[in-house]
């Protein structure tokens, strides 16, 4: 399965190499425009790449100091422009004959190398080198996703200019591995809390404490800080908030490679959250931090396990904590303090995280219920598979990766 993303880059560029840009884009529009003008015969538009290419290569090498490539990309993009106008015609639609002015100009890997901070690109005088400008290095953007993803392959990029600024939409692609879903879809259910910031409903958990003893000692030092009052006591504060991002974040984005590992490792093809509109309402304990965490967090998950073809959903989050997993009784005294689970109706008793983790899998299941082809069939428990009617046993052959109900406790 073949995986698509675009990546907007801003350049930074010396002003003769921007001279440079500037004119080649130019000349690219008016090769585009000229292949356009030439297509054009009274009643009739040429949309045939060879023919065009015949009527219009040579003369455009002629006059322009292009290279070859981009006069090639130049008159697809006006063929393609072309194709979609003659397409409307056939439908009975007006539309004019395309006009490119917007500026742009198109690469690919034969007049652009892309590299992880900077990138050559052909001018009509000549190579240049362009260096990105990143908007924080430290913060979770398309760059490192896919950019600096070994994953991900370049293919190519749009030169684009705007307000005398250069940017570079750099187009990667990733060949995933398609999953054999649409049989076994399982789902790992997938709850976030305060104490343990994930727990899954095969029974791992990651704890929160590491990230909150360092929320702890960064409010202490900002406090002592702040009470100096000094500019330079403003600037350190600001840089150990940047400190603790970015600690947070590699965290974080190990949390969220271990979950897609576990989901990958126990053949499921669906991770559930719940949605974290209201979460601090269900979370009345939950600090900005921990909000900021859920957030990158199922973020990271997502991408990661969209590269491994594992589709992420969110659920509704109402009574998951209140509800038995086992039996489906939903009462607040099911919870008699925040880490226990202990239902008035069955006497099945857990962790309260892990038990809302199987909720969760489990909303997932019942929200898709009825829905044609693909759907998830069981939520994966430690040793076995949840589904609306108990817990049924997997079969041996898809039985891998079984963890401890208390691992990590
Ligand atoms: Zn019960």
């Amino acid at each position: 399965m073949e995986v698509r993303r675009t990546v907007p880059i801003k350049l930074d560029v010396d002003s003769a190499d921007a001279d440079l840009l500037r004119e080649t884009i130019q000349q690219f529009l008016d090769a585009a425009n000229h292949v356009v003008d030439v297509a054009q015969d009274g009643e009739w538009v040429e949309t045939r790449k060879s023919t065009l290419h015949e009527e219009t290569y040579s003369a455009i090498r002629d006059r322009t100091d292009l290279h070859s490539n981009h006069v090639q990309s130049a008159r697809d993009r006006a063929v393609d422009a072309l194709k979609s106008v003659v397409a409307k015609w056939k439908q009975g639609e007006y539309a004019s004959l395309p006009t490119f002015t917007s500026r742009f100009c198109e690469y690919n890997q034969r007049n652009a190398t892309v590299y992880d901070d900077h990138a050559t690109l052909s001018t009509v005088g000549g190579r240049v080198t362009v260096e990105y400008v990143f908007p924080d290095e430290n913060r979770d953007t398309p760059h490192s996703r896919y950019l600096l993803n070994d994953d991900y392959e370049t293919t190519g990029a749009t030169l684009h200019e705007r307000e005398g600024e250069f940017y570079l939409h750099i187009r990667t692609t990733a060949d995933v591995d398609a999953p054999d879903r649409p049989e076994n879809g399982t789902v790992l259910g997938v709850d976030l809390g305060v104490e343990n910031i994930a727990v899954t409903s095969t029974g791992v958990f990651w704890s929160a404490d590491e990230l909150n003893h360092w929320h702890r000692e960064y409010e202490q030092r900002r406090g002592s800080l702040t009470q100096c009052g000094t500019r330079w006591a403003h600037e350190n504060v600001q840089s150990v908030g940047r400190t603790e991002t970015g600690r947070f974040e590699q965290m974080l984005h190990r949390v969220a490679n271990e979950i897609v590992t576990e989901a990958v490792k126990t053949g499921c093809s669906y991770i559930a959250f719940e949605r974290l509109t209201n979460i601090r309402k269900r979370l009345p304990h939950a600090k900005w931090h921990h909000l900021w965490a859920f957030r990158r967090l199922t973020g990271y998950v997502e991408y990661k396990a969209e590269a491994r073809g594992i589709t992420v959903q969110f659920v509704n989050p109402q009574y998951t904590s209140q509800r038995c997993s086992t039996c489906g009784f939903t009462h607040k005294d099911n919870r008699p303090s925040q880490e226990s689970f202990y239902c008035q109706d069955c006497r099945y008793e857990n962790h309260a995280d892990y038990n809302a983790a199987k909720n969760i899998g489990l909303k997932l299941l019942r929200n898709q219920t009825g829905a044609e082809g693909g759907v998830p069939v069981g939520v994966r428990l430690n040793s076995g598979m949840l589904n609306t009617n108990g817990v049924v046993p997997v079969p041996d052959s898809v039985r891998v990766g079984v963890h401890a109900e208390c691992h990590g406790l």
